[in-house]
């Protein structure tokens, strides 16, 4: 059984790579505008029977269209290779081979990898090359069946191959685009946390590392603030796992609206953040928490029945030194947020020595 919006080696071929499904939609409209054109350019140079082939063409987008409109991918695919394989194989025994309508066939080779699973396609691409050459192997030997005028038979060329180019042109943007959006999306899933859209952990400690090397070239002050949320425990209990999330969205949004937006912040562990402010000296690092402190304690809380939630937070606020490494750092931002516990939470500490 497959899962929504996963992707697992046993899920039905045709349910993956929507947007390649997409993109045939719009070949299917593309080829059958191109065949439209062709109808009336085959009557204009005197070939009936091409011109006709045509409407039988358009005909199969259609339902071609259709099908994929209807998931119906199999039937989709079948039609359009048949459509193409006639079409072209029809073109070139009936014009000759320097129509250029072998070009079409050779449309497929990508389309083949993204369609199929490997062993098929690497089949399909066996038999679409056998083809390919036994019709040209053909026409080495027989004169085409409906030969046109040279000057048409260029015109036919240019346009086949221009067809081609654009097509070609449009699949490999195509390609670029998704590859690009993929990439993009697997970047922001191994560097933020999926509740909050903060920083994760092992991105955030890649940042600060860069932040700490440049401070240690610079010397411009880097300051520290660890956040915890007090008694969220307590929280999760009275109201469930559920509202808890909720709550550590919204107050991961409020700390990143209290702070700037050079600012690293990260969800460091459960119910703990990290905040890294660049050219900030540790006085006005503690201004900045004591902003977050209390827009959240100000914020209106409340559970599902419309009950008011007391959420508060407490921070220790620490700067960067010569000596530090990263460890250092937090562990003395960590030893100030111990004592905001200890003397009674819902405060911010400063770490100095
Ligand atoms: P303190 O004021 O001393 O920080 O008390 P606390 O209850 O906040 O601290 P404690 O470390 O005892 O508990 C943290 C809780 O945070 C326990 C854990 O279930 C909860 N928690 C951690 N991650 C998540 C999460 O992703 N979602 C939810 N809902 N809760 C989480
Ligand atoms: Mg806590
Ligand atoms: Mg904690």
């Amino acid at each position: 059984m497959s899962h929504p919006g996963t992707t697992s080696a046993r899920e039905p071929f045709r349910e993956r790579r929507p947007q390649f499904w997409q993109v045939a939609k719009r070949c299917c409209q593309i080829a059958a505008s191109v065949d439209v054109a062709f109808f009336f350019l085959f009557h204009l140079l005197g070939s009936p029977i091409l011109a006709w082939v045509n409407v039988v063409s358009v005909a199969m987008y259609v339902v071609a269209y259709r099908a994929l409109g209807r998931q119906q991918n199999g039937l989709a695919i079948s039609l359009i290779w048949a459509e193409v394989i006639i079409h072209a194989g029809l073109g070139i025994v009936l014009i000759g081979w320097e129509g250029g309508f072998h070009y079409y066939l050779l449309m497929f080779i990508p389309a083949l990898f993204v369609s199929m699973r490997l062993r098929a396609a690497v089949i399909a691409l066996a038999g679409l090359w056998s083809y390919y050459v036994a019709l040209h192997l053909l026409m080495w030997f027989i004169e085409p069946l409906q030969p046109i005028a040279p000057g048409a038979l260029l015109g036919v060329y240019l346009f086949n191959l221009s067809v081609v180019f654009a097509m070609f042109s449009y699949l490999s943007f195509f390609y670029l685009t998704m590859v690009t959006a993929a990439n993009r999306k697997l970047r922001r899933m191994a560097t933020t946390d999926s509740l909050t859209g903060l920083f994760n952990r092992r991105h955030m400690t890649y940042l600060v590392e860069k932040e700490l090397a440049r401070f240690q070239r610079n010397g411009n002050p880097v300051a520290f603030l660890v956040l915890d949320i007090d008694h969220f425990k307590a929280i999760n209990d009275q109201y469930g796992h559920e509202l808890g999330d909720r709550v550590l969205e919204d107050v991961a949004g409020i700390i990143k609206a209290q702070l700037r937006t050079q600012d690293l912040i990260a969800r460091w562990g459960g119910e703990e953040f990290l905040a890294v402010l660049p050219d900030t000296r540790i006085q006005s690092a503690q201004a900045s928490a004591e902003r977050v402190r209390e827009a959240l304690m100000t914020h209106d809380w409340r559970a599902p029945n419309g009950e008011r939630i007391d959420i508060t937070i407490s921070a220790g606020v620490s700067e960067f030194r010569r000596d530090d490494d990263l460890n250092s750092a937090i562990s003395r931002a960590d030893r100030a947020l111990y004592r905001s516990k200890e003397r009674g939470r819902n405060r911010v500490e400063l770490e100095t020595v």
